[in-house]
């Protein structure tokens, strides 16, 4: 489904972004595995077969000059890059009364400012040449019905404007869709209370877990010529989860 295709991916060496990661190969991408954590790209590295296209670098999503750095590289290395998935990201357990200020800035940098800083130098990359291009961004259903853990609801919030603004900015160019997962078993899920889980998962219409690769498979999609009519939409995975 994507072959001849170079896709950057961020957040790539954990959970959902690795399962992209692993996707996009088989579907015949080139990957470019963009990480803060070096350690855990070099270990993915070494655990994907010699010959698959995957690039790594590390960098903070968060760090403007280091974004624009890795699009020098990309620019030298990879010109025809025709895919972004922004999927970097923290969580935060917390009531709004809780969080301190440096909190505050850390999850919206990462969430939200990570996020922008990406779209707009592949946008610019792309729709100044006339390219055509795809961006997913990784929101939540956190982001779709608030959440108790309040700033990271925000910056999920945040992502399903930015998808619906960009699609406007980039049109013709570039598709730019969100999805939208319910709880995913990955190390970030590790973070959620367990009373917060069982409320949550309990509420579900359908029973089985979302998976990593169920998320991948929906970003594998909407990178795919299959999904060429969408554009500004939000594809939650979420069980029925707000069904309720
Ligand atoms: P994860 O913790 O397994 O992976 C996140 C990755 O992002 C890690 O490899 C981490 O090193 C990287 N990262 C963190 N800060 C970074 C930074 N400043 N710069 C570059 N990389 C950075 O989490 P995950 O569950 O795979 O989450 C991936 C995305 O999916 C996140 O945006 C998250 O909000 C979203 N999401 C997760 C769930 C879930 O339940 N797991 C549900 C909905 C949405």
């Amino acid at each position: 489904m994507l072959k001849n295709r170079k896709i950057i991916v961020t957040g790539a060496a954990s959970g959902i972004g690795k399962e992209v990661v692993k996707q996009c190969l088989h579907e015949g991408a080139s990957v470019i595995a963009c990480d803060i954590n070096e350690h855990s790209l070099y270990g993915m590295k070494r655990s994907m077969d010699d010959r698959s296209d995957l690039h790594t670098y590390q960098l903070d999503v968060s760090n403007y000059e280091e974004v624009a750095k890795f699009f020098v590289y990309v620019e030298a290395e990879h010109s025809d890059v025709d895919g972004l998935v922004n999927n970097a990201g923290i969580y935060l357990a917390q009531n709004i009364l809780d969080y301190q200020v440096d909190e505050i800035d850390k999850v919206l940098d990462i969430n939200v400012k990570g996020f922008i800083y990406f779209s707009q130098m592949f946008g610019k990359k792309l729709f100044q040449s006339h390219r055509k291009g795809v961006i997913i961004n990784m929101s939540s259903v956190s982001g779709m019905e608030g959440s108790s853990d309040a700033i990271y609801g925000s910056s999920k919030a945040a992502i399903l404007g930015l998808t619906k603004s960009c699609a406007m900015n980039f049109s013709p160019y570039i598709r730019v869709n969100a999805v939208a997962p319910t709880m995913v078993n990955t190390p970030m899920m590790g973070m959620i209370p367990n009373w917060r889980k069982e409320e949550y998962l309990g509420h579900q219409l359908i029973d089985t877990p979302v998976l990593p690769e169920d998320v991948a498979d929906t970003v594998i999609f909407l990178l795919s010529d299959n999904a060429k009519h969408y554009t500004g939409a939000t594809f939650d995975i979420n069980n029925g989860g707000y069904l309720r």
